[in-house]
């Protein structure tokens, strides 16, 4: 691999990939801390622009009012005009972007300067529904129990608020195998795509988020410093 990060001109961008439930979001948190630039998500960018009626956010409500996927064209346009801004000088951390093939592609093509360090955790399926089935949500103040590691002292109620405690139906097995099945479906492509370009680094996702995190931090400051 030739010189794919150079501290001098070049943007730190790093793209994060994982299934929902792997610990993804926390992870994408923790590295945009680590090395000080933003972490973007478009389904927040979404929000933003719909919440101030941006021309790009009325495209966008229009699709989600019908039930369709946004194309590819509005979301290359709103992440574009969000990396453009002063706050990615240094660079960025993309977290559910790029979604298949050909929204990776015009990255590229529109930022052929940077190469990406694409990072994907491996967690197995099994796990994330294992981790999904046993979690208990407080209805009243949100806080998160486990079934079996951190149960509420009296069954369906919370220890802090008196809430009832209960799973959420998208964490029920069948909903999350639902929703990998269409991650896999929708990344392998993507994930063969940075693999051909030598750019794709798998993790272990399936352990404890301090020593994920540990893993990811190191190869970002290995690649930078190999820049
Ligand atoms: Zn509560």
């Amino acid at each position: 691999m030739d010189c794919y990060y150079s501290g001098m001109n070049k943007q730190l961008v790093i793209i994060l990939l994982g299934p929902p439930g792997s610990g993804k979001g926390t992870q994408a948190k923790m590295l945009a801390q680590d090395f000080q630039i933003p972490q973007i998500s478009t389904g927040d960018l979404f929000r933003e622009h719909i919440a101030v009626s941006s021309s790009i956010g009325k495209k966008a409500k229009g699709y989600i009012q019908a039930g369709q996927l946004v194309p590819d064209d509005v979301v290359l346009d709103m992440l574009f005009d969000r990396i453009s801004r002063p706050d990615c000088k240094n660079g960025y951390l993309l977290d559910g972007f790029p979604r298949n093939v050909l929204q990776a592609d015009m990255l590229g093509k529109h930022d052929p300067k940077n190469i990406p360090i694409v990072m994907c955790l491996n967690v197995p399926d099994d796990v994330i529904v294992k981790r999904a089935e046993g979690r208990l949500l407080c209805k009243q103040c949100g806080s998160i129990y486990n079934k079996v590691a951190s149960p509420p002292r009296e069954e369906g109620v919370c220890d802090k608020c008196g809430g009832e405690v209960y799973r959420r139906p998208d964490d029920a097995p069948e909903v999350v195998r639902e929703r990998l099945k269409v991650y896999h479906q929708q990344t392998s492509p993507l994930v063969n795509y940075y693999e051909q370009k030598k750019i794709l680094n798998r993790f272990d996702g399936n352990q404890l988020p301090e020593a994920v995190h540990a893993g990811l931090k190191t190869h970002i400051e290995q690649v930078k410093a190999k820049g």
